[in-house]
């Protein structure tokens, strides 16, 4: 059985944790809202940790995933931080979607204490999640992916290498980048062809059997957009994040951006406009507040 650690069980930490609270594994969870661990120990029979160091005590794998590598810096340090219970030889599988320069620095203070480091973002929604066939994109030594692959496994169904630390970040917050174009587009598409009298169903089934469809015009629109249904499954404040991180990978590559760098602006601004707590789909409610007009 191998101890596992699992640290941030957010909209998709906690699915993703479930899979872990499997025979194969011995589970501890650690949420800074302990309520949340709490209630997962008691439906799942894991451990609840009272901190991270407590998280990590025993554990061979220890994943965090957190809004930005930000949060997971800090949770290195301190008379709670993990670096006072991982052992030599034990690994950080870090999950959130963080940037690579951070990811570069944390594993190099991991490897000063002997404990490797992979970063390991998911993508595949809370839906994909659940059922346990999220992607995920591995940036570090090929070999300790392999050594940890079972624990990946667990809620991962396509698990690939992308390079060295932090190229799991990086591939990461290109995808991120292409879905908040995605989600712009089609939204000032469909907002085009409703005022010109198509329905957006109409519309998205003519798209999903064209040339310029998409996850979002077969899955995110047609199920939300169509509907008016907008459950939150991913926020926006963390797509805006994201493209951050893709803008500035582009800029350090000396890749000339203008798409990448106005779309930058555009999600920040629906991120102003509509709070923390809109999930990124609702950016297409900014849309609509700037054309004066729905979606219909
Ligand atoms: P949520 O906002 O739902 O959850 C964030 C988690 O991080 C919570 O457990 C929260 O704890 C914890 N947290 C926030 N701030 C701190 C802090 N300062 N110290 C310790 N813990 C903290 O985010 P998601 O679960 O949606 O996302 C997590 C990561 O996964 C992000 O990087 C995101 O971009 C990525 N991701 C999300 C997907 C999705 O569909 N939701 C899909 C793919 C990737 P608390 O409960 O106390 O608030």
């Amino acid at each position: 059985m191998t101890h596992v650690a699992f640290l941030g069980l957010g909209a998709i930490g906690t699915p993703m944790a479930r899979h872990l609270a499997a025979p194969e594994f011995t589970l501890a969870v650690w949420n800074r809202t302990a309520s949340k661990a709490e209630a997962f120990g008691a439906e799942f029979g894991s451990r609840v940790a009272t901190s991270p160091a407590d998280a990590a005590k025993g554990a061979a794998v220890v994943i965090t995933c957190l809004p930005t590598s930000k949060e997971v810096e800090t949770l290195l340090d301190g008379p709670d931080g993990l670096l006072v219970t991982m052992a030599r030889g034990t690994v950080l599988v870090d999950c959130t979607s963080g940037d690579p320069a951070s990811s570069q620095r944390i594993a190099k203070r991991l490897h000063d204490h002997g404990i490797g480091f992979l970063d390991a973002p998911v993508s595949g929604g809370v839906a994909g999640a659940e059922i346990g066939t999220l992607t995920v994109m591995v940036g570090g030594d090929a070999g300790l992916l392999e050594r940890v692959m079972p624990v990946i496994d667990a809620f991962g169904e396509k698990i690939i290498h992308c390079g060295p630390i932090g190229a799991g970040h990086a591939v990461k917050a290109v995808n991120q980048a292409l879905l908040s174009l995605h989600i712009w587009g089609l939204g000032e598409g469909l907002l085009a062809l409703s005022k010109a009298g198509v329905a957006p169903q109409v519309a998205l089934d003519v798209i999903n059997g064209s040339s310029g469809r998409s996850n979002v015009s077969q899955n995110l629109f047609t199920q939300r957009v169509v509907g008016r249904a907008f459950p939150r499954t991913f926020r926006l404040a963390l797509m805006d994040k994201d493209i951050k991180i893709a803008a500035q990978l582009l800029r350090e590559q000396g890749v000339p951006s203008p798409l990448l760098q106005m779309m930058t602006e555009l999600t920040s601004a629906a991120h102003r406009a509509l709070g923390e707590e809109a999930d990124h789909v609702e950016m297409v409610k900014y849309i609509e507040q700037i054309a004066g007009s729905e979606i219909v």
